[in-house]
């Protein structure tokens, strides 16, 4: 029997107009979404090319780097994270993965699959990890890859340091990997000056393009270590030589070897034009701003940041400890209810615990601080449990 065409497609699309502040995606702004209905190209196309060589030098400057080998992975944040393990990881190297939250413990769900040789070096519980934690760590482990998330959106941890641990990287001859997803843009990074080896971020946070497309860097090192394999790189997909030559990093011709999207091109393009426009300084510094005045004001309603340290803190994901007697779901849900606004609670290890905000790219202004504080105390007002 022939399936019947489902009747909920009948119905035209309807999206609502979302405020949103938790740790990703953030909205776009009206550019960015107008870029989104020009006509579809082939990926082939020489237009296509003319804008992925547009994206190719924003992404280098939103990295601070020289890296031939900087292109763009059709996926998420994830797909850039995986892209970094899969080329940089062989059967056995011995990879030492910094914990301040979830996300080293995801990077060990992806270096395990690729029978990687996994070490932690984990830091208190809302603290990040010190110079010494970690030198004592490649003391003892002799890595060939260090990662670290530079901001942890689950615990709104910071990594401060990295210029540091860049040498601490090169001194141990261990390649450095950062996922600056949630961070770039919102606090500073050098990848050349700091001898980052590998690097990737999302489209979908400060730069509030749509997600679903990756920049990705990796050092001349790193190349030669990927050109030095003695396997083959386990993911066709992901294989940096391959993709690199898609966005023509190696002086070779382009080739097919998947169908990119033009559309999320368009939007990425639009998003890195408007970083570029603004200065990557002048938006550093909004996204820092914004982040002093939420703290301030959480204090003023007689929340707690999570963070111990203020010099610890992410001024992207703020996260904020859920006080006693409040049910952080019922907070979010009243949020999102009256005003459309997104609040989100904890991730990992932070479950239950934190409420999470999100200051980024267009939401990363003193208007939109104020309007989530307000929400947020009618919010806990509103729907904690009142002894009686
Ligand atoms: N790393 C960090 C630090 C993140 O915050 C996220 C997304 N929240 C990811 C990786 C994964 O990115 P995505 O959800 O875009 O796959």
């Amino acid at each position: 029997m022939e399936l019947p065409a489902p009747e909920q497609l009948k119905q035209s699309l309807y999206v609502p107009n979302k405020t949103l502040m938790g740790p990703g995606p953030s909205n776009c702004t009206q550019r960015v979404l107008d870029s989104l209905s020009n006509p579809v190209l082939g990926h082939m196309h020489p237009e296509c090319f003319e804008i992925m060589d547009d994206i190719k030098a924003g992404v280098k400057y939103l990295f601070q780097t020289k890296n031939t080998a900087t292109m763009c992975i059709s996926g998420s944040g994830t797909a850039g994270m995986e892209t970094a393990f899969v080329n940089l990881v062989e059967d056995g190297d011995v990879v030492l993965l910094a914990c301040t939250g979830l996300w080293g413990y995801r990077a060990a769900e992806m270096v395990k699959r690729l029978n990687g040789d996994v070490r932690y070096v984990e830091s208190r519980f809302g603290h990040a990890l010190s110079l010494k934690e970690i030198e004592f760590a490649f003391e003892g482990h002799k890595p060939q890859v260090f990662f670290i998330a530079q901001g942890d959106s689950s615990t709104g941890i910071l990594q401060p340091q990295l210029k540091e641990i860049g040498e601490l990287c090169e001194k141990y001859k261990c390649l450095f990997v950062v996922d600056t997803v949630a961070s770039l843009g919102g606090v500073e990074f050098l990848m050349d000056a700091w001898k980052v080896d590998m690097a990737y971020t999302g489209s979908q946070k400060v730069l509030g393009a749509p997600a679903g497309i990756t920049p990705v860097s990796f050092s001349d090192r790193a190349i030669a270590r990927i050109r030095a394999r003695k396997s083959y790189v386990k993911s066709y997909y992901f294989d940096a030589l391959l993709v690199g030559q898609c966005w023509n990093c190696f002086d070779t011709p382009r080739i097919y070897h998947h169908t990119i999207s033009s559309t999320l091109l368009y939007g990425l393009r639009e998003a890195l034009a408007q970083f570029c426009a603004l200065g990557r300084k002048n938006v550093i510094h909004r996204h820092q701003e914004c982040s002093h005045r939420l703290q301030c004001g959480v204090e003023e309603i007689g929340l707690e940041m999570f963070v111990v340290k203020a010099n610890d803190r992410l001024p992207t994901v703020n996260t904020i400890k859920v006080p006693a007697g409040v049910e952080w779901q019922k907070v979010s849900q009243y949020a999102m209810r009256k005003y459309k606004l997104e609040i989100s609670g904890g991730l990992g290890p932070t479950v239950d615990q934190v409420f999470r905000i999100g200051l980024m790219g267009a939401n990363a202004t003193y208007e939109r601080v104020d309007l989530v504080l307000n929400i947020l105390h009618e919010a806990i007002q509103s729907t904690k449990f009142v002894e009686k």
